[in-house]
């Protein structure tokens, strides 16, 4: 892990009408980080991760990503807005794995992959289809090119949704509960592909209740409750000996 800050939100608030879901978030990830996020449903943490990839605009605050301002308010004074041309072009440097996988239910494997990088970036799908391979392979769905999600199990579709998301080679990747949709006996094939991922130094944002992988992948460990980041640190510190109530009550339950 280097240094350099990869990803940085300062405090960040969200509403939803009249309900606060960030609550002044301050989060610091930096290149080759691992960062486990933590939660009780309803604490914010899928609205952060939205957040950081712009697909929700912040009330206050901002994210930068790579150095680059995602999103910049203050106060309701607009000190900086980027154009939606822009945003788009730092979406394409940030992969997303989704939950319910979000595979095109059209498109084979293959062509999920390929995708991206022949729609938002032109690339010849000649030059695009043996970087789809690869990934696939990576992932170790190499034979499953040419299936169609209907025709993969959930952790094979995940695994081919974790592809997708490296397909424009981005800089970091946030995963949003990538497991919790999958049957128990295939959550470890994708937490597999997870830590290889991480292993080779990928920047990776992983909101997961899986304590067994935050505790051996993460750097660090994140506990979010009611719009607010409430204990951040090593797995050992935060999991080991959490030092707010409120992380010692979750996790009495999720361990
Ligand atoms: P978590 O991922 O930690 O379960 P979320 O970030 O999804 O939490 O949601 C936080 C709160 O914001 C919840 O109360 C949720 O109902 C609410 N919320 C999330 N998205 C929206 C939305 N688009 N419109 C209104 N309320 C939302
Ligand atoms: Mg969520």
């Amino acid at each position: 892990m280097s240094d350099e800050v990869m990803v940085r939100v300062r405090g960040v608030h969200k509403s939803y009408g009249a309900l606060e879901v960030l609550k002044g978030v301050d989060l610091d990830v930096r290149t080759g980080e691992v960062a486990v996020v933590l939660g009780p449903s309803g604490s914010g943490k899928s609205t952060l991760l939205r957040s950081i990839n712009h697909l929700e605009k912040v009330d206050r605050g901002y994210v930068s990503v790579g150095g680059e301002l995602v999103g910049y308010r203050r106060a309701g004074t607009r000190l900086h807005e980027l154009k939606e041309r822009e945003i788009l072009k730092q979406r394409t440097q940030i992969g997303f794995v989704f939950q319910s996988f979000n595979l095109f239910p059209h498109l084979t494997a293959l062509e999920n992959v390929a995708y991206a990088p022949v729609a938002s970036q032109g690339r010849p799908r000649r030059d695009v289809l043996p970087l789809a391979r690869s990934l696939l392979e990576r992932v170790g769905v190499g034979d499953k090119a040419d299936a169609y999600p209907r025709q993969l199990s959930g952790g094979q579709q995940q695994r081919v949704a974790i592809a997708r998301a490296l397909a424009l080679q981005p800089r970091l990747v946030l995963f949003d509960e990538p497991t919790s949709a999958l049957d128990p006996e295939l959550v470890g094939e994708v937490l597999d592909v997870m830590r290889d991922l991480a292993r080779s130094g990928t920047t990776m944002i992983v909101v997961s209740h899986e304590i067994g992988f935050a505790r051996e992948v993460a750097d660090t460990v994140v506990f979010m409750d009611d719009g607010r980041i409430v204990e951040q640190g090593p797995p050992s510190e935060v999991l080991g000996a959490p030092r707010h109530e409120r992380t010692k009550a979750f996790l009495a339950k999720v361990l």
